[in-house]
């Protein structure tokens, strides 16, 4: 059971994505707004700003894994959101990690107390594993711990060792601290693979063997599956979930119910999507003026951490940092964590009521779905129209066809055809369904395609 051992007191979307989707080329954004929510701009100047000055390299907050004596800082890295830059290859112009900045990043979270490494097979298509091996090479392998998974992709039991192994050479290591059985969304996925395929019993020999230091699971599934892996008679270490003020109650399964049926069990949490992609970095008027009213100065990516780092079970909670920014904001709202109050957790379950009526794509920009067949720019359509539903720009085509409509309509197309490719666009997807199974958040994608191809053609035509 993880338990935190100082009482709390102890002492994507890339940045040019983001300028892409704001339309805003070479213009400089503040960390965090391109998911803003309802933020007229004489409100934005008035908002929180994170305090960066002095931020401690020795105030970080750790709990302690009993089972192993492992002490974690709360703030963990995950490295699914490394800046990136663009490179010329033979297929063409592509998106690579840009090793300099997540070099200067990792440096950075080693000499602020972050020693929880998050990778996966997939994250960056395949680049992570390898870049994340290479950066923390320079630091004893004792003073990090490094989390990697097994991919639902593997094709066959031969394949799935493979992969595993493979993992060993990328990261350059001759053990896993944290291996997960990644993503679990289905049960015909979990049967095949973990049973059918045995791979199950191989990971545990692995773990009896030393390879593996602490087996658990990573989670998008249903609350069946959750429940039958859960009760399996297998000494789970930890389990990562999402979990976020808003899923609490309304994830595809209450994180509150994964919460406390891990806390029955003595499995500590590994907490995933605190601040769902970003789209909890900002909120509406409404929501930041009840944040305000409690603690003035406090951000509202603060607040989303704070409570998902106040439950005791929490082992870690993972965040894809991209800028220097967020880096530095998370490990101050950690340095020493401030628990959250129940009054606190009244006014966030109240603020989740509020956030629950914007009509957004609930698109996390994890990229599960990438590349598509059909060049569709997936997360990309979905962050723009999400930022376009914030900033009231889509226009209601059943209401009233007034100036406030052709003004919101010229907003939408123009931003529209400025943020995506044309022939990244929603109205190419012809429905194939191949993305549909890979999207952690359930989303119906080529449904939603279609309702945004539907809008663009109605505002066309007015
Ligand atoms: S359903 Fe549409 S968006 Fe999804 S992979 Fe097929 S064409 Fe692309
Ligand atoms: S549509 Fe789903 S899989 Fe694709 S980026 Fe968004 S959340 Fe991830």
């Amino acid at each position: 059971m993880s338990k935190k051992n100082n009482s709390f007191n102890n002492n994507k979307i890339t940045r040019r994505q983001a300028l892409k989707y704001m339309g805003l080329g070479a213009a400089v954004i503040p960390a965090g707004m391109y998911l803003s929510g309802c933020v007229n701009k004489s409100n934005e100047d008035n908002r929180p700003k994170p305090d960066l000055d002095n931020i401690p390299t020795d105030k970080m907050t750790y709990t302690t894994l009993s089972r192993t004596g492992d002490r974690i800082s709360l703030l963990g890295f995950g490295t699914m959101r490394y800046p990136t830059i663009e490179k010329e290859t033979p297929q063409g112009i592509t998106n690579v990690i840009d090793q300099e900045k997540a070099e200067k990043l990792v440096d950075y979270a080693m000499a602020h107390g972050i020693n929880y490494y998050d990778t996966a097979w997939m994250y960056h298509q395949g680049e992570s594993e390898i870049v994340t091996g290479k950066l923390l090479k320079k630091y004893p392998r004792n003073s990090f711990y490094i989390a990697t998974k097994l991919p639902g992709s593997v094709q066959s039991r031969e394949d799935a060792i493979a992969t595993y192994h493979r993992q060993m050479e990328k990261l350059q290591m001759d053990y896993f601290d944290y291996y997960l059985l990644h993503s679990l969304y289905s049960d015909e996925m979990y049967q095949r693979i973990y049973h059918d395929w045995g791979m199950l019993d191989y990971l545990l020999n692995e773990k009896k063997e030393g390879r593996i230091r602490n087996l658990g699971w990573s989670f998008h599934g249903d609350k069946a599956l959750f429940d039958r892996v859960v009760n399996e008679p297998v000494q789970w270490d930890f389990v990562q979930i999402q979990m976020n003020y808003i899923d609490w109650k309304y994830g595809n399964v209450p994180a509150e119910y994964m919460y406390e049926e891990l806390t029955k069990r003595n499995i500590p949490a590994v907490i995933m999507e605190p601040l769902l992609g970003s789209r909890m970095a900002k909120v509406s008027d409404a929501v930041m003026d009840m944040m305000r009213s409690r603690r003035p100065n406090d951000t509202p990516a603060q607040w989303a951490f704070r409570f998902v780092g106040s439950y005791p079970n929490v082992l870690t909670v993972l965040s894809g940092m991209t800028e220097m920014e967020h880096l530095q904001e998370n490990i101050k709202t950690y340095s020493p964590i401030e628990p959250i109050s129940e009054d606190d957790k009244v006014m966030l379950a109240e603020a989740t009521e509020i956030i629950r009526t914007y009509k957004i794509v609930p698109c996390t920009d994890c990229k599960y779905c990438v590349p598509c067949p059909y060049g569709v720019d997936i997360p990309g359509v979905f962050l723009y129209y999400n930022k376009a539903t914030y900033e009231d720009n889509v226009p209601d085509t059943g209401g009233e066809r007034d100036a406030g409509f052709g003004r919101k309509s010229r907003n939408f197309l123009v931003g529209y055809e400025q943020t995506i490719p044309e022939l990244e666009r929603a109205n190419h997807c012809i429905n194939c369904g191949e993305c549909e199974p890979t999207c952690p958040q359930r989303i119906r994608i080529p449904d939603e395609m279609l309702r945004i191809d539907n809008l663009v053609k109605q505002l066309k035509t007015v």
